[in-house]
């Protein structure tokens, strides 16, 4: 069941805003994220829906979700048959909403709710895309140093402007939905291709809490599994860092080549460099680019070998909706 049939299992809808929150194994923020909602939405358009998207969580999660959204009609809930990944629970979460505005926020209480009134402020001013930028994080110091270098890298290495320092956590108009809906990749770094969208973006400065309960559901695997389609799926620029790279050590190697001959033939000896270590070092250092090049190559070929198998980039297992 994919993007579709969760499309024919909700039928006809609409309304002025979803809220899109993914959640994997978060039933100890549950009922704090429910209250946290419910008090927020005062602020908010009454035709609202709160659409959980449950990756495979382990935990009770599924059950709180479940009550949930039979006690409120306002609440959707998508169940995974498994976890799939943060980025495809909110991909999902998208297809399915039927908001004019549609908000992504994560489970967690990182993204406080109560800045949504502002973003909603925003887009009927006149805006497509408000994303949020996080003032102050609170996490710890080598977690900040990693995020900031990667969005700085990120930034060098693609010809989009992505803005440095936000997350998923913004507001989007149903144009960019539709927009992001449309686009059938499986690598999807959500935060990206809202960039690539264009129409009218801005920023919202927001200070970012820290994890309400439990602990983050991002291990650093997933991490690097996020921070690599940023770059592989945003920029062609490493390929051609290869190339450059091939280049500046070939030309390095002709001219010491031609060093060596035009020494030779004025002293008719041989260099003072010939011994077996320069050899070695030279080897290893050749060994050890082009390994990094292959490892660069095999980047795109493992993204393009996943994208031409077009499995569906999640499975649905079960949809809560009160008729
Ligand atoms: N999440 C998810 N699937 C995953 C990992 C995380 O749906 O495989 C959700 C998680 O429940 C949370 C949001 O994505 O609502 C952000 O995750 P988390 O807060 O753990 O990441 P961090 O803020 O530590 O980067
Ligand atoms: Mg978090």
């Amino acid at each position: 069941m994919t993007a579709e049939l969760i499309r024919n299992t909700l039928g006809d809808r609409h309304c002025a805003l979803s809220l899109v929150i993914p959640l994997y194994n978060e039933e100890q923020v549950f009922p704090q994220l429910r209250s946290r909602l419910v008090d927020a939405l005062p602020t908010l358009p009454d035709k609202i829906e709160i659409i959980f998207v449950n990756d495979g969580s382990s935990d009770r999660t599924r059950e709180l979700v479940e009550q949930a959204a039979a006690e409120d009609p306002r609440i959707i809930g998508i169940h995974f048959s498994r976890n799939f990944g943060h980025q495809q629970a909110v991909s999902a979460g998208m297809q399915a909403s039927s908001g004019d505005a549609v908000a992504v926020l994560d489970g967690d209480l990182q993204d406080p709710p109560e800045v949504l009134a502002q973003f909603l402020a925003r887009l009927n001013e006149g805006w497509d895309v408000v994303y949020a930028i996080r003032e102050h994080r609170k996490e710890n110091i080598f977690k900040r140093t990693c995020y900031g270098g990667f969005y700085r890298l990120l930034a060098m290495l693609t010809p989009i402007h992505i803005p440095l320092d936000s997350g998923d956590f913004g507001m989007v108009s149903r144009r960019v939905v539709d927009q992001l809906n449309a686009m059938p990749e499986q690598h999807r770094f959500i935060r990206g291709m809202r960039s690539y969208v264009g129409f009218r973006q801005t920023g919202l400065a927001y200070e970012r809490d820290a994890r309400a309960e439990g602990v983050s559901k991002y291990s650093w695997r997933k991490l690097m599994g996020l921070a690599a389609d940023g770059i592989f799926t945003f920029s062609a620029l490493p390929l051609r860092l290869a190339s450059f790279a091939g280049f500046l050590i070939a030309g390095l190697a002709f001219l010491y080549a031609i060093y060596v001959i035009i020494w030779k033939l004025i002293s008719g000896e041989g260099t003072e460099i010939n011994g077996f270590a320069a050899l070695a070092v030279g080897v290893f250092f050749l060994g050890g680019i082009q390994l990094i090049c292959l490892g660069i190559l095999g980047e795109y070929v493992g993204r393009i070998h996943n994208e031409v198998k077009r499995r569906p980039s999640y499975v649905v297992d079960e949809i809560d909706v009160q008729a």
